[in-house]
This record gives structure tokens, sequence and C-alpha cells, in this order.
């Protein structure tokens, strides 16, 4: 009896996901930190089988537990695996498994540990973005411009002026890498606190949209406001932060889209939050990139310049306010860019 406490206060307590299954695969333990990571509730899957529940999309074959613990009886450790959350939001989960036997040594089922290690995933694959970064951008930029800097010193620069703006605009690509680079260190390091004032989102969208109308129009693009809403549309939010999204988002869909193409943006209000949607028809993003978009310097395409940072700061930006942001693209199609924030940020900054 009080080993079984002291059982349930451990598998309680732990601080990593924890199930176990009987040798039919049938959920009977499931623990706080396993609801957390999955967003299931424990009353939802005991009784229910682990893969009906987990794995519906790969069965038998997508479930370590299964495969390993029950089927080949043999423990799995650090196994890295792919999740889809109750929510739908995909993460990286690192999984341990071991089949279970009894004192006399029968085979009773089996068990899994697993931690969510999206953030780390995330956090590895922009170390080595920053270096592609540093060793492709800038280094090229900083070569055009020695190139240039020499000829003009030889005194065999055909046309001097030309050549200096070439190399004020390499210049100019530097900089403005470096001083997005800067901005993102201090929202990510949390150094930059919003100054929340009430702002009138409607008013905001109207304005950025008629900016970037001329820039959409040498592309031909046509762009349009549609809402239901009536101005003003009043959330408390840190205006120039919110603007530098709307401005990321909007330059992206006419950077990102194609010529004679279509911008939609919109804005919905509910009782709690206000949802914004940035539709354009552009050149999609593929499916298996979709998940690294928001990541620091992170480039789907580089057939036009850019840092890769606007979206991770835009991400850092809506977060710290309280909001979601998230992307859907068809490969060829277009995209959609979504944000929402809460009318009356509460969140403690
Ligand atoms: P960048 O400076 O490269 O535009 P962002 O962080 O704004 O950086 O975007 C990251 C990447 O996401 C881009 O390089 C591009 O590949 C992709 N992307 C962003 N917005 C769109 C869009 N509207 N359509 C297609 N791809 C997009």
């Amino acid at each position: 009896m009080i080993k079984q406490k002291i059982y349930e206060t451990i598998v309680k307590n732990l601080p990593i996901g924890f199930t176990t299954v009987d040798e039919e695969g049938i959920t009977i333990d499931f623990n706080e930190a396993a609801e957390v990571i999955t967003g299931f509730k424990k009353e939802e899957v005991i009784g229910k089988s682990h893969v009906s529940i987990f794995h519906q999309k790969t069965g038998v074959e997508g479930c370590p537990l299964f495969r390993h613990a029950l089927i080949s009886k043999e423990p799995v450790t650090a196994k890295e695996k792919k999740f889809v959350k109750k929510s739908g939001e995909v993460i990286t989960l690192l999984v341990s498994v071991a089949p279970l036997y009894d004192s006399e040594g029968k085979f009773i089922g089996g068990v899994e540990i697993f931690r969510d290690i999206t953030d780390i995933k995330r956090i590895e694959r922009e170390r080595k973005n920053i270096l592609a970064m540093f060793a492709h951008d800038i280094k090229n930029s900083i070569t055009t411009s020695l190139g240039f800097t020499s000829r003009i010193l030889s005194g065999k620069s055909p046309d001097l002026k030309e050549d200096l703006k070439i190399i004020i605009d390499e210049l100019k690509t530097v900089e403005h890498l470096i001083s997005e680079f800067l901005e993102f260190s201090k929202l990510e390091s949390k150094e930059t606190i919003p100054n929340l004032e009430e702002i009138d989102l409607y008013q905001m969208i109207l304005k950025e949209v008629d900016s970037i109308a001329i820039e959409a129009g040498k592309k031909n693009i046509n762009i349009s406001f549609v809402t239901d809403e009536h101005p003003p549309v009043f959330i408390k939010a840190d205006e120039t932060m919110i603007k530098r999204v709307l401005i990321n988002l909007l330059d992206n869909a006419v950077k990102y889209n194609i010529i004679g193409g279509k911008i939609t943006v919109r804005l919905i209000r509910t009782d709690q939050e206000v949802l914004v949607q940035i539709e354009d028809t552009g050149i999609g993003i593929p499916e298996d990139k979709q998940h690294m978009i928001f990541d620091a310097f992170y480039r789907a395409t580089h057939t036009h310049k850019g840092s890769g940072l606007g979206l991770s700061i835009a991400k850092q930006i809506i977060e710290l306010h309280g909001g979601r942001i998230w992307a859907e693209s068809v490969y060829k199609k277009g995209s959609t860019f979504s944000f929402t924030l809460p009318i009356n940020s509460k969140k403690e900054i």
C-alpha cells in the first residue's frame, strides 16, 4: 500500500511525460506532465488504446511504445519523434520506452517517458541558420564591397559613381542584417518591454495597407482590406511593435507574391481578442519547410533579399502581447499569415 502511494507520488510529480500500457496497448497510467505535453487529459486516455489516440495517422508503425516495448520487447532510449498535440500543433518529443515484466518475469505491458524538445530543436536549427547567415549573406556583401573598393583604388573603375553605389547598397544590406539581429536579440532576451496603450487597430491596418499599396502596385498586386468591423477597434498594445508586425507580414505578402497577384487583409473581433489575417496568392511555402519559417535566420527561399528574421521578430512581439501567430500555406498557390491579440492585454510584462 505504502509502495503504491510512493509510486503514485513519483509519477504525479515527475517533470517528464510518463505513460504505461498493458500488454494489449491499453493506457493504464498518464501523469500530469504527459497531459501538459500532449494536451490530452488523463480521463480521455485511460482505458483506451494508446495507438488509437496518439498515432491515429500512422498506426502501430509510428508508435515507439508499441513497436519496441510491446512487439520486439526491447527498450529504446532517447528516440526523437514528431508528435501531433490535441490542438493539432506538431512538436518534437524525445521518447524512451521499455517493456514491463512482473516479479515472476511475466510480460505485462510497456512504459514510455517523453520530453518536449521542440524549443531545443529550434535553438539548434537557429544556431546553424545564424552561421549560414554570417557565412553566406554577410560575407557575400563584404566580398563584393572589397572587390569594388580595390577596383576604385587601382584606378580601373569604368564608372566611379556606379561602383560606389554598389558598395553602399551592399553595406546597407549588412547594416540591415545586423540591426535586425540586434532587435531580435533584445526581444529574445526580454530586454524590450512593450509600452501598452490604447490603439485603434482598424486605423493602423488601414494606414499600413495604404502605405504598402504603392510597393504592391509596382508588381501589379491588388491589395484589399476586408472587415465587418467598424472603427475604432481598440486594443491595448505597443503601437510601434504591432506596426512592425503588420509591416513585416505585408512586406512579405508583396515580396513573395506573383506579378498581378492579390493580397487580402482581414480583421475579425471576438469578445476577448482580435484576429488579423493576411492572405496572398504568392509562391507559397513547401510543406516540409513550413514548421521552420518562424525560426530566426531561416529562409525557405533565397530568391529575394532578406534577413530571415522578420517572422521570428513578429512571433516574439505577438507572444509578448499574449497572442498567437501562425501560417497556412499551399506551395505555389499562396499563404495566409494570422495573428491574434488580446483586446485587453493583461499579460504581466
Ligand atoms: P525574410 O527576410 O527572408 O523575408 P522572414 O522571417 O520574414 O524573413 O520570412 C522567413 C521565410 O519565410 C522567408 O525567407 C520566406 O521563405 C518565407 N515566407 C515568409 N512570408 C512568406 C509569404 N508570404 N509567402 C511565401 N513565403 C514566405
